[in-house]
C-alpha cells in the first residue's frame, strides 16, 4: 500500500466508520450501478475486521423516477415522495443482495428529521442502530423521503450522515459524492483553485470556500459537506470527502487518494461527556446508593436496583443530576425513563421492569454512553 502523508490520517485506524454515498454514485439512467456498488461492498467487508460499518445511502429519489417512469426535470414534494417510496425499495434490496455476497447483512434504517433532532427518538434510533452493529450488520440508513415533508427534512444526506456519525459516537464519516474535497474555491468557476487536503479546524473562511448559501450548486453540495463536517468534527468525528468516481473508492483513500480530511480534536466518547456535563441543564435528579457510586465508577451504566430516589419533573432522554448518598452530585447523564417510570423501577431487579410498568424497557436506568461522571 502506498504510504499515505504523516499529517492526515488511515482509513484502518477508525473502528466505527459512516459510509455516505452520493444518489449519482449509486443511480445512473439505467438504474443500480452494480459493478460500482459490487466493488464498495468487497471494500467495505475488506474493513469489515474489528470495525463497525454504517452506510447512508442516497439514490432512493434518482431510482424512483426510473422505476416509476417518471418525467425529467423537477419534482413537486409529493412526487419525489412517490419517487422515493418506489426507489427505496430497489434501493435496499440491492444493498442487502450486493451486502450478502460480500458475507455482509444490511439492515436498512428510515429516518427524519426527529429520530436525531428529539432527545426521546433519539435514543431509540440510536439503541436499534446499536443492536444491528452489536449483531453484527451493517446499517443501511436514508432519510424517510416518503413522509419527510419540507419542513421536516433534513434534504441532503451529508448532514443527516454527520448526524448519525455523531449520534453512534463513529470516529470516522467518509462522504463519497462526485466531487474529491474543498478548493480554496469552487474548481469550475475559479482555475487558481487550490486543493486542500487537510482542515484541521472548520473556520468561517473554510466554510466561504464551499460557496454561497442558497446557490444551486450548493444544495447537497460543497457547502452541506463543510456543514457536516462542522457537526462531525464538533462531536469527535473525523471526516474525509472523497470522490466516489472510480470503483474501490474506499481502497483508494486508504491507498492515498486525493481528497480532504476534517480532523477532530477530541474523541466521540470526550465530546459527548464534556457536552453531557457542561451544556445541559437538568431536569431532574435519582439519588443512588453506595454500591451503585462504586459501579459507576468502576465503568458501569446506572441500573434501577442501585437507584434509592427519583426527584424532578423528567422525559425519557432528559438529562438528570446523579446523587451519592449524601446529596453531592457525582455526575450527570440522560435517563432511560420519565419520572413516574423511574420512581416505579427504582430500587427494582431490571428483570422485573416489564411487570411492573407491563413493557419492556432499557436494562439502565442511564447508560454508561450517556453519563458523564465529575472529573471523568
Ligand atoms: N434521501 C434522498 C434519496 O435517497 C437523497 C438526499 C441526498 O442526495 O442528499 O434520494
Amino acid at each position: 500500500m502506498a504510504p499515505v502523508s504523516p499529517t492526515v490520517p488511515e482509513v484502518e485506524t477508525f473502528r466505527r466508520i459512516v459510509v455516505k454515498i452520493g444518489s449519482s454514485l449509486v443511480v445512473d439512467g439505467e438504474g443500480i450501478r452494480t459493478a460500482w456498488l459490487d466493488a464498495l461492498a468487497a471494500d467495505l467487508a475488506g474493513l469489515r475486521d474489528g470495525r463497525d460499518l454504517l452506510v447512508v445511502s442516497s439514490g432512493a429519489i434518482a431510482l424512483g423516477r426510473g422505476v416509476l417512469s417518471m418525467r425529467a426535470g423537477p419534482l413537486k414534494l409529493e412526487e419525489s415522495q412517490a419517487a422515493a417510496a418506489a426507489g427505496q425499495v430497489a434501493l435496499a434490496g440491492a444493498w442487502a443482495e450486493t451486502l450478502a455476497r460480500h458475507g455482509l447483512t444490511a439492515g436498512q434504517v428510515l429516518l427524519t428529521l426527529g429520530d436525531t433532532e428529539e432527545r426521546r427518538r433519539y435514543l431509540n434510533a440510536r439503541s436499534t442502530i446499536g443492536t444491528l452493529l452489536r449483531l453484527g450488520a451493517v446499517p443501511v440508513i436514508n432519510e424517510n423521503d416518503t413522509v419527510a415533508t419540507s419542513e421536516i427534512r433534513y434534504g441532503d444526506n451529508d448532514r443527516l450522515a454527520a448526524r448519525v456519525a455523531t449520534m453512534v459516537g463513529a470516529d470516522l464519516l467518509v462522504l463519497l459524492s462526485d466531487v474529491d474535497g474543498l478548493y480554496t474555491a469552487p474548481p469550475k468557476a475559479d482555475p487558481a483553485a487550490r486543493h486542500l487536503p487537510l482542515v484541521e479546524r472548520v473556520t468561517p473562511a473554510i466554510e466561504a470556500m464551499a460557496g454561497a448559501a442558497g446557490s444551486d450548486l450548493s444544495r447537497g453540495g460543497m457547502l452541506t459537506k463543510v456543514e457536516a463536517a462542522r457537526i462531525a468534527t464538533a462531536a469527535g468525528t473525523t471526516m474525509v470527502i472523497a470522490s466516489g468516481h472510480e470503483l474501490h473508492p474506499l481502497r483508494r483513500i486508504a491507498e492515498g487518494a486525493r481528497c480532504t480530511w476534517f480532523t477532530a480534536d477530541t474523541s466521540p466518547t470526550r465530546a459527548r461527556k464534556t457536552w453531557i456535563s457542561g451544556h445541559v441543564e437538568t431536569r431532574g435528579a435519582l439519588t443512588v446508593d453506595a454500591g451503585a457510586v462504586g459501579a459507576l465508577r468502576r465503568g458501569k451504566s446506572l441500573l434501577p436496583a442501585g437507584v434509592r430516589d427519583v426527584s424532578g419533573r423528567f422525559e425519557r432522554g432528559d438529562a438528570v443530576a446523579i446523587l451519592g448518598p449524601d446529596g453531592d452530585e457525582i455526575g450527570r447523564g440522560l435517563v432511560a425513563y420519565d419520572a413516574a417510570d423511574a420512581t416505579r423501577i427504582a430500587g427494582c431487579n431490571s428483570r422485573q421492569i416489564e411487570t411492573i410498568l407491563g413493557f419492556a424497557g432499557r436494562a439502565e436506568m442511564i447508560h454508561r454512553d450517556d453519563m458523564a461522571l465529575r472529573g471523568e
